[in-house]
């Protein structure tokens, strides 16, 4: 611990003394989010005080700067090495650990280019250019995989270019309003705004036969400030890799939907896989390029002139195509079932072992990783670090924890989603899954979880203290709402609410855990400008500049991931707000019948829902007051309340993709990363589909009766 940081560690005994002469009953509200779950929080304080001085910054620095070493793209070499290194901190903390394989379908590029020609058949560029600057050597390194886009289908394609802004259903509406026909075209999206794989599959629906996907320098480039290496944005060669599975259909190894992919599970129980997709991947040609290469080509890009909010930072006018240009794409992707590793490491339950708290993080990156994720797993060792010094004291947490390293995140949430499936009904006693991916880019803390853990979320963020000084929560609190906006919340804050968690949509770990088995999560992070997402200079150097020069923010992380776990882990009653849920359910509902109502639905019946949510909100109410001062036998309680959950699984799934379970919450199918809520409802609404919203409405009902009859059964 620095000097800097153990000052504001020890000054913040003083803090509750200060708030509660200002407020006895704001004092006692946010004493309340502490000990939330317990009957007497004393031993449980003094506990956490003793974690929180062991995460180390200086360690965690070590620590980055080994994963970062060598680029560890998932089924490499490198990466099994991660994961011997990531296995042994865990053993060194005490944890029973195991290295976990599965084998499971991924794409490495074996060609890849770009070559594009005027209409007089002069060459404009071709490419991929290498990504380099000088002032960093570390993307040189001839160990780095040339950008390419995890999924993408392999093929060679010449064709006119038509220009789809963001790749967003809006923007290709528009084109469509045009009579901007995208039969036989290729697709030049910029990223941003939503998940690149929607990007491809909206194209690839409207008959497109490749997509170009790059990096415009109005989004995280020039435009936002100085580049890398004089400041934190895109340089001009640095191109963003990264997968275009369809995983809103759904994630994990596209040949085995539901089904664990160990090695020994035979080819043939693996989806037929001729010479390319599986059903969660594309079947057209996608390339990732940076803005030096993607510029000539939307230079010399003829046909109408772009709408004034598609015009990029470019300095000529964007045209929408097609005209001026055509473009060759060859992709060869070289698809094999590869081996990944996950790591598991377990710290058995004293009271309640089948009770698991789990956290977990990525450990693969598409390059060095600095920032996603090798920063979550800095924060992660740190946070084992700490939960080890407990172990040697002789603590043992109430519920089992298992600390996880998943692999192949990049490429589809793969190791994670083959781990949950092979769970299966074991995932029923997780009673948490706390996740960590890009734990640092920056000071600015943010949060998602499910409705339930929010004021879990908020509680351990007052616990812990912030490098800026004060908690995590005042800083967080005080920051501009901006900072956090990627964290896309579907309801209002309730009255007396500070500071806005999103929903959980896609892009991470958690998805498995929260759509696929109904076990309540939270993902964590601190950001700040980043401009080198997924491109080879995401380094340790990049880290050091921009980030987090002194690594106190990786500590702030451990913390706040261990204090998660630990608390979750002891507590007499499972800490989750039902009451929370419910008034989310509500909002969600009024949301979607005005939805429906402007979508010409009007005559769909809400009130068997409405009824429902009215009922849940009651027993919540009933189990709140019980949570509050926990006594007597709770064991029925606590498995009430971690079933509740659970209940708003629904058995066939959603409409089209039924290994998505959870009627609340899921990835939308045309944004990939942000949550859409009551997505059986919402989605049929936006088909305006009358039927399926009727029979969406009655699965919900339906849920939400299950869940209030198991919280009911508690009392
Ligand atoms: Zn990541």
């Amino acid at each position: 611990m620095n000097a800097r940081t153990a000052l504001v560690f020890f000054f913040l005994p003083a803090l509750a003394p200060v708030i509660s002469s200002s407020s006895r009953l704001a004092a006692q509200a946010i004493e309340q989010q502490h000990s939330f779950g317990y009957a007497d929080f004393g031993a449980e304080a003094r506990l956490e005080e003793r974690f929180l001085a062991v995460p180390s910054a200086k360690l965690a620095g070590k620590e980055l700067k080994i994963l970062t070493a060598k680029p560890h793209l998932a089924a490499t070499p490198e990466d099994h090495k991660t994961a011997e290194y990531v296995a042994e901190q865990f053993r060194a903390a005490g944890l029973e650990t195991q290295i976990v394989p599965y084998r499971v379908l991924l794409n490495q590029p074996k060609v890849q280019r770009v070559e594009a020609w005027d209409e007089h058949g002069h060459l404009l560029m071709s490419g991929p250019t290498p990504e380099h600057i000088d002032g960093d050597p570390a993307p040189d390194n001839p160990r780095v995989v040339m950008p390419f886009n995890g999924s993408s289908a392999s093929g060679d394609v010449t064709a006119e270019v038509v220009y789809a802004n963001y790749g967003r259903l809006e923007d290709y509406n528009e084109l469509a309003d045009r009579h901007i026909d995208l039969r036989g075209k290729i697709v030049i999206c910029r990223y941003g705004s939503n998940f690149r794989g929607v990007k491809v599959y909206l194209a690839e629906q409207r008959g497109a036969v490749g997509v170009i996907l790059y990096s415009d320098p109005q989004d995280d480039g020039f435009a936002k400030g100085n580049v890398w290496p004089g400041g934190p944005w895109r340089p001009e060669t640095a191109v963003q890799g990264g997968s275009v599975q369809y995983l809103f259909k759904y994630p994990g190894d596209p040949e085995t939907p539901g089904v664990a992919s160990t090695p020994s599970l035979p080819d043939s129980a693996r989806m037929a896989h001729p010479d390319g997709p599986g059903g969660n991947e594309p079947r057209i040609v996608s390339i990732p390029l940076s803005y030096h290469d993607a510029a000539p080509i939307l230079e010399a890009l003829k046909g109408p002139r772009a709408p004034e909010n598609w015009q990029g930072a470019l300095p000529f006018h964007y045209h929408l195509g097609p005209g001026g240009v055509r473009v060759h794409l060859v992709s060869k992707q070289d698809y094999q079932r590869r081996i990944i590793w996950d790591v598991i490491g377990r710290i058995e339950g004293s009271q309640d072992p089948g009770s698991w708290v789990i956290v977990g993080n990525h450990r693969d990156a598409w390059v060095y990783g600095a920032v996603d994720p090798s920063s979550g797993t800095a924060a992660m060792l740190e946070a084992v670090h700490g939960v080890g010094a407990l172990l040697r004291q002789g603590w043992r947490p109430r519920r089992t924890i298992l600390f996880c390293s998943w692999d192949a995140e990049e490429e589809g949430l793969i190791g994670s989603t083959e781990w949950v499936e092979q769970q299966g009904r074991a995932l029923d006693h997780a009673v948490a899954y706390f996740n960590v991916d890009v734990a640092v880019s920056g000071p600015d803390f943010s949060a998602s979880a499910v409705p339930s853990l929010k004021k879990f979320v908020r509680g351990i963020a007052r616990s812990v203290p912030s490098p800026l000084g004060g908690t995590v929560y005042m800083a967080w609190r005080s920051a501009s709402p901006d900072k956090t906006k990627h964290r896309q919340a579907n309801a209002p804050l309730a009255a007396g609410e500070e500071v806005s968690i999103g929903d959980l949509g896609s892009g991470s770990d958690f998805t498995p855990f929260l759509q696929h088995a109904g076990v309540p999560s939270t993902d964590i992070g601190s950001g700040g400008p980043y401009g080198v997402y997924h491109s080879a200079f995401d380094d340790f150097a990049w880290f050091v500049h921009n980030a987090d020069g002194q690594f106190l923010y990786l500590q702030q992380m451990a913390r706040v991931l261990g204090l998660e776990a630990i608390r979750m882990a002891d507590a007499d009653v499972l800490p989750y707000d039902y009451v929370a849920y419910a008034r989310e359910i509500a909002a969600y509902l009024e949301t979607a019948r005005r939805r429906a109502s402007d979508a010409g639905l009007g005559s769909l019946d809400f009130a068997p829902a409405e009824a429902a949510a009215a009922r849940f909100a009651a027993a919540a109410q009933r189990a709140y007051t019980l949570e509050s001062s926990p006594s007597g036998d709770l064991t029925r309680l606590n498995s009430a309340l971690r079933q509740t959950e659970t209940a708003f699984l629904s058995h066939s799934g959603l409409p089209n993709r039924p290994w998505y379970r959870h009627t609340i919450f899921a990835p939308g199918e045309v944004t990939g990363y942000a949550a859409v809520v009551i997505p059986g409802v919402n989605e049929a609404i936006d088909a305006q589909d009358r039927d399926l919203a009727a029979r969406q409405l009655q699965v919900l009902t339906e849920a939400i009766n299950r869940a209030a009859s198991i919280l009911e059964s508690a009392q």
